[in-house]
């Protein structure tokens, strides 16, 4: 009998911005409680499986140098736990594109963590419930389940607990690049370290940002996006300070660090406006280079195979 190899398969999964990060003191197992409000971001990374004589995964594109092709990349431990789950052998190649920047704050890992595990269900054909993958994306790290529901989400716990949130209408993004990464564990040691001599600003609680949201109104938004760790970040990389505040001389609404860092996300009026500010931005030499993006985008899906 011939046994017909299964047709590559290609996902998506977007980046996020936090608009909202409240971090909770160090509890004793070593993790900070969050509540966070997150978006999906048009910058996406793509996962490409395919038939392989074993699990192998290649990376190209931005900052590829610097990803792991090893069991430390996350879509091995996404491949193998899927498999394992459902009782197959992840014989399989994982081609990852990247366009999110590599430890960017913008959750890249966890984007293609989630392609992978919706690419492997349609290759494997296992028609996975989604509380399964969830269940499966939450082991993975706490960015995964969110990278697998997309649009915008209330996210408490580590991030992982999730609840969706109604936004309206488009909204637009500066994305301004930095030249080093930042370690996210790094990030929050050094909140404490701070949080332990002083007191940083701290987020007050979602309501208004919600509203903001479901309003749909950029100029509502600005004032209220916050994030604890933003101080933690410029702390470790000063020179964002400067790229915070370029951004807002350019004309962008608002800048916010994303998530642990050092990407800075620039909230802007419309289309036009987020042009105009990129252009500012990358003249002025405060970053390694820009994106435009909008927000929200969908999660982790299926998408033509661009081959
Ligand atoms: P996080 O908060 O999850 O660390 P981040 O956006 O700051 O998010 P990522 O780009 O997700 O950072 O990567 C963080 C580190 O994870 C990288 O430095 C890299 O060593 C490792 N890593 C593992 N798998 C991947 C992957 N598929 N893409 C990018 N980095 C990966």
């Amino acid at each position: 009998m011939l046994s017909v190899v299964p047709p590559p398969v290609t996902a998506g999964a977007p980046a996020k911005v936090n608009l909202h990060l409240a971090v909770g003191d160090l509890r004793a197992d070593g993790f900070h409680e969050l509540r966070t409000v997150y978006q999906a971001l048009s910058l996406s990374d793509r996962v490409r499986v395919q038939a392989a004589p074993a699990l192998t995964v290649t990376v190209r594109g931005e900052g590829a140098a610097q990803v792991p092709t090893d069991r430390n990349n996350l879509v091995w431990k996404a491949a193998t736990r899927l498999a394992h789950k459902a009782g197959m052998t992840p014989s399989v190649e994982i081609a990852i594109e990247k366009a999110v920047p590599v430890a960017g704050g913008l959750a890249g890992g966890s984007a293609d963590a989630a392609a992978t595990l919706v690419a492997l269900d349609a290759f494997w054909r296992l028609d996975s419930s989604r509380a399964d993958l969830v269940a499966i994306a939450a082991e993975l790290g706490s960015d995964v389940p969110f990278a697998l529901h997309g649009g915008t989400a209330y996210g408490t716990g580590r991030g992982e607990n999730l609840l969706p949130v109604l936004a309206r209408d488009t909204f637009h993004w500066v994305l301004a690049l930095a030249r080093d990464g930042l370690s996210t564990p790094r990030v929050f040691d050094e909140l404490d370290r701070l949080r332990a001599h002083a007191a940083p600003p701290r987020c007050g609680d979602a309501e208004e940002l919600l509203q903001a949201l479901a309003a749909g109104d950029p100029a509502r938004l600005a004032p209220l996006l916050g994030n604890d760790l933003q101080a933690a970040a410029v702390s470790l990389q000063p020179e964002l300070r400067r790229t915070l505040r370029a951004g807002v001389d350019a004309g962008a609404l608002a800048g916010v660090v994303s998530g642990s860092g050092p990407t800075c996300a620039f909230l802007c009026a419309d289309h036009d406006s987020a042009i105009e500010v990129s252009a500012e931005l990358s003249g002025a030499g405060v970053c390694r280079g820009v994106r435009l993006a909008t927000s929200p985008a969908p999660g982790a899906r299926v998408v033509a195979d661009a081959g």
